[in-house]
């Protein structure tokens, strides 16, 4: 089933990667959303609650205010119930009784009508009661108050009581000014309580001058007559409206009065604080005396801050929680992605696995049947088989369906031998092995190691095998069985024995050949090994050929240390130009001291490097003597003993050789017996050769150490002085002249011999040398014998 089929994408038609953005974007803007929800509806609310709390404020201050105007109203019908209780009221009397009242009015006053008629006499009368003078006024144009002119009425102010710093305008004729008039007349019309309309009120400080004037007509108990005065109380707007409530910096509402019959419309009273910029309005209507206020209410700056919106947090707060989530969610899903793409993998890594144990399960089947040459059972725990692979069918001749499940493992092995091993084993491990067991059992000094048995094949004949037996487990580690496999090893025993036969012929063979035989090997790394050393290779180096084995190096020891370096350097030059190596050199033994060696050896190339030599090593130390005698014979005069012709010619040509590259002097002395022809007749034969061996003698004793004394033949000597010049030469040929002539040689007498002297002059070869001493002895001869001839000086 593929994969994909059972894993849940979360966007199946999109790349996962993609998926996790849309749906971080998905969920960014549905909290974007839902944000902007509870913000709107929040807003609501707040607006609601805003508008609720404002009308709370509105509908609070219009009552206080309402309160404020009907108490006003009252307190001055309280002054007007005094009047009219009382039969005369006196200044006194009015003062006491309105100085309680004068709360939230600028002042109280009482204007009597004063009549044409009574001007005068209420003029003096009034002058009189106060002790001052007093006139009844109006105000000027100037905007003074001076006498008011003759009028059928008066309406003077009598009575004052005020809280102005400015005084009361005693005197001052209400009737004078028509605002105030037309209020007065609308009392007296109505018999009750009239305002004026907004006016500037007169004695009251500028702040507090706009006001309206509160007018109440004061008439006899009956109240059916005109009155005969009126009470009035100054109401500046902004004491009554203002004082008392917040100051208007705290204040939430900004408020407005209006008369509501005004036709200016003129603004009575206006608070000062700054307005919000909000729609909220509330209008309510006071009511004073016969007049409408319009009360206009608006929230104010405080209003607003006190109550702001937490409108922009919520969006802050949304936002970013919005953006917080989709973060996680992308994280989640991508690291979900991740972790899909992993499972992905092992899936994979894990199916290619299976695969591969599949194969190598099949691999391990097709092992099993294609080992034809190596035989496989194994078998259960009671040593019943159950495996048996075509490689035993072939080498024992059963079927695998003739032993499968029939056949034990024992009944394959030769019986005599598994019982003999069991008592091997019983007695090794100190109890009782079955036979049946003895081949699987491993003796404890053996472990894991192939051991040789023989099996009966089915048509009875034995069959040598090697067996490595071993125990199967299963999953859980529990024995399950045994597998024991067997190597035919008759072919090998066969070429084992073979082996073994050559190996004694050889031993054989090399203990009788003189000398040793040998394999050697010289390494890349400069390493000298013997492969093989025979018994004889101990007796020309005497070292055990155990030791050579190990350590080829032991012979270099034995070697001479003056013939050492050139035996190495034979050997790697063999190696190098794999020439055939061949060498006479000397060894120092312990026992036999100083003996010769002969070694010869064909080197051949071995594949990894290196290289390998066949050869043997003799010793030649007789021979060597032999021919060292035989040598000295061959450059010795049998007669006299000393060197003869051939040794002369050697030398002189060596010598002249080394003259060649050294340079230097060489001289030789030609001597030639006197008429000796005479003597061998006289005397015989036998005499002249005894005085060839006096003669002799006597010149060798007169010789030096490095001078070479030669007969050439016949009674002719040559003597060969290396560094020496003609003159030495000559003093020494003299010498020996007089060695002859001095003393007799019995029987004979004395015997005299003619010297000619030649020295070596370069330029010549040596056969000029040679005729140049035998014509000295020539001429020596021809000028009388027995004497020397000096070399000749150059022609
Ligand atoms: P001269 O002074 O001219 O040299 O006279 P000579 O007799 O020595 O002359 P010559 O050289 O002709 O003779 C050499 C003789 O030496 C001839 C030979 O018989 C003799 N002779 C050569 N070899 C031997 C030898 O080995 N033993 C003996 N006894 N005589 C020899
Ligand atoms: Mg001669
Ligand atoms: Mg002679």
């Amino acid at each position: 089933m593929p994969l994909q089929a059972v894993r849940p994408k979360i966007l199946g038609f999109i790349s996962e990667q993609a998926s996790a953005w849309l749906v971080a974007l998905v969920v960014l803007l549905a909290g974007c959303t839902l944000t902007g929800i509870v913000a709107w509806a929040t807003h609501d609310l707040y607006q609601q609650q805003v508008r609720q709390r404002f009308q709370l404020l509105v509908n609070e201050r219009y009552t206080r205010l309402q309160e404020r105007f009907e108490d006003q109203e009252q307190r001055l019908n309280s002054l007007r119930r005094f009047f009219l209780n009382s039969q005369q009221v006196s200044r006194e009397e009015f003062d006491g009784f309105t100085q309680p009242l004068l709360l939230r009015a600028r002042a109280y006053a009482w204007a009597p009508r004063v009549f044409r008629e009574q001007r005068s006499e209420f003029e003096r009368q009034v002058s009189r009661d106060r002790g001052v003078d007093f006139v009844i006024r109006e105000l000027n144009t100037a905007g003074e108050l001076a006498p008011a002119p003759q009028r059928d009425e008066y309406v003077p102010v009598l009575y004052s009581q005020t809280q102005s710093l400015l005084g009361s305008p005693l005197g001052f004729d209400l009737l004078a000014q028509p605002l105030r008039r037309a209020t007065l007349e609308r009392a007296q019309k109505s018999g009750r309580l009239a305002v004026s309309q907004p006016m500037q009120l007169v004695g009251v400080e500028p702040a507090y001058a706009a006001g309206v004037l509160l007018v109440a007509p004061v008439s006899n108990q009956a109240g059916n007559d005109p009155p005969y005065g009126y009470v009035m109380a100054v109401i500046s707007m902004r004491q009554l409206v203002a004082d008392g409530l917040p100051k208007s910096p705290r204040d939430n509402l900004v408020m407005q009065i209006v008369d509501t019959s005004d036709v200016q419309q003129r603004v009575l009273y206006e608070s000062n604080n700054v307005v919000a910029d909000s729609p909220l309005v509330g209008a309510r209507r006071l009511t004073l005396g016969d007049h409408v206020y319009a009360l206009t209410l608006r929230p104010s700056k405080v209003f607003e801050l006190a109550n702001h919106s937490s409108l922009s947090a919520i969006l802050i707060m949304g936002g970013l929680l919005s953006l917080l989530l989709s973060a996680l969610l992308y994280v989640l899903v991508s690291q979900r992605q991740r972790a899909l793409k992993l499972v992905e993998q092992r899936t994979v890594q894990l199916r290619l696995r299976e695969q591969e144990l599949r194969g190598a399960h099949g691999q391990l089947r097709s092992v099993l049947n294609a080992a034809t040459q190596v035989a496989i059972i194994a078998t259960d725990l009671r040593g019943v088989i159950n495996t048996f692979n075509a490689g035993a069918e072939k080498m024992l001749g059963f079927t695998a369906d003739q032993v499968v499940g029939k056949l034990t493992l024992e009944s394959l092995h030769l019986a005599t031998e598994l019982e003999m091993r069991s008592a091997k084993l019983g007695v090794a491990l100190g109890k009782r092995i079955p036979a049946s067991q003895a081949m699987l059992v491993e003796s404890p000094d053996s472990l894991h190691e192939a051991r040789e048995w023989t099996l009966i094949r089915e048509d009875g004949s034995p069959l040598n095998v090697n067996m490595l037996g071993t125990v199967l487990l299963d999953d859980h580690g529990l024995w399950v069985g045994h597998l024991a496999i067997y190597l035919d090893v008759t072919e090998q025993k066969r070429a084992y024995e073979a082996l073994a036969a050559r190996d004694r012929l050889l031993k054989k063979l090399s203990a009788h050949v003189p000398g040793g035989i040998f394999q050697f090997t010289l390494e890349p790394q400069d390493n000298w090994r013997f492969i093989y050393a025979s018994d004889g290779m101990r007796d020309i180096y005497e070292i055990e050929t155990g030791l050579l084995q190990q350590d080829a190096k032991r012979v270099f020891e034995r070697i001479h240390p003056l013939d050492v370096e050139r035996v190495r350097a034979s050997v790697r030059l063999s190696a190098l130009q794999l020439s055939h190596w061949r060498e006479e050199y000397r060894v120092l033994l312990p026992q036999r001291g100083l003996r010769w060696i002969r070694g010869e050896a064909t080197p051949e190339e071995l594949p990894g490097g290196g290289t390998l030599w066949h050869g043997y090593v003799s010793d030649i130390s007789d021979l060597k003597r032999v021919e060292e005698e035989l040598r000295a014979l061959s450059i010795t005069d049998s007669l006299t003993g000393i060197h003869n012709r051939r040794y002369f010619q050697d030398r002189l040509r060596a010598e002249i050789a080394r003259l060649n590259r050294t340079h230097g002097a060489l001289s030789v002395i030609m001597l030639d017996i006197d008429h000796f022809k005479r003597i061998n007749d006289k005397h015989g034969h036998a005499v002249g050769d005894a005085v060839l061996q006096e003669l002799c003698a006597r010149i060798s004793q007169r010789l030096r150490r490095t001078d070479v004394f030669c007969r050439l033949g016949g009674e002719e000597f040559m003597v060969l002085c290396p560094t020496t010049d003609a003159e030495q030469a000559y003093s020494l040929a003299t010498d020996l002249w007089q060695s002859l002539r001095t003393a007799p040689m019995d029987p004979v007498g004395v015997v005299t011999a003619s010297f000619g002297v030649a020295s070596w002059r370069g330029d010549e070869g040596v056969d000029g040398l040679l005729l140049r001493a035998d014509s000295a002895v020539y001429v020596a001869k021809q000028a009388g014998r027995d004497r020397v001839e000096a070399e000749r000086a150059r022609a």
